[in-house]
């Protein structure tokens, strides 16, 4: 864990959820893999094959502009537009057949909602990102959930952020953004006056109530 610019007076948190609020490499992997065997059966090809298209499409963007592209972008050189491929994540994902309740992250937010507002911010739709947190057991603890469709737009961009503040009525400089990507979940936060502290899984929030006070 590590922590950026941590403000003097914080009044909310800000969580990510995949990789923050929960530990499991097979469920991130699939949330991908999910995708890519829904366009190989549109596309009447083999998995690996549409594996491979991804793949090569993904470092033909890299090496042009220098950045990450996701998945979401590389499908539309395939003439998937970005609203189809947030609809697959909708329909598809289900995050109940490998997430459960975590009683021991449940005991953290209560603690952490005592003294801090909290919200969940994701680059997934609602559908499936509220299934998580309800997977998770504490859904009810997050009275402000900002998902892909709440604004539109993905982390790293501001809006998420600054949508989630707004709507727990806090300014920028009194939040905490907490997150596994320093790239997405830190770094933007840090430049609209949040603090940041990048995790490394689910084990490091379950140690917030002790580390914050
Ligand atoms: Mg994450």
């Amino acid at each position: 864990m590590k922590t950026f610019n941590l403000p003097s007076q914080v009044h909310a948190l800000l969580f990510d959820i995949d990789l923050t609020l929960y530990t499991n490499e097979v469920w991130a992997k699939e949330q991908i893999d999910i995708q890519i065997r829904h366009f190989a059966k549109l596309r009447g090809i083999p998995e690996a094959e549409a594996h491979e298209l991804i793949a090569r499409e993904r470092i033909k963007r890299e090496t042009e502009t220098g950045k990450k592209t996701s998945l979401g972008n590389a499908l539309t050189a395939f003439g998937i537009p970005i609203s189809e491929s947030i609809r697959w994540r909708e329909e598809l994902l289900e995050p109940e057949k490998y997430l459960e309740a975590d009683p021991v992250l449940r005991e953290a937010l209560i603690t952490l909602s005592r003294k801090y507002s909290l919200a969940a911010v994701t680059n997934n739709p609602s559908r499936p990102a509220g299934a998580t947190l309800k997977a998770l057991g504490v859904l009810d603890l997050f009275p402000v959930l900002v998902a892909l469709d709440t604004t539109g737009v993905s982390k790293p961009h501001k809006k998420p952020y600054t949508t989630a503040a707004e709507a727990l009525g806090v300014p920028c400089g009194a939040c905490i953004s907490i997150g596994d990507r320093y790239d997405i979940d830190i770094a933007v936060p840090l430049e609209l006056g949040m603090g940041g502290i990048l995790v490394d899984g689910v084990e490091d929030v379950y140690t917030l109530p002790d580390m914050l006070g």
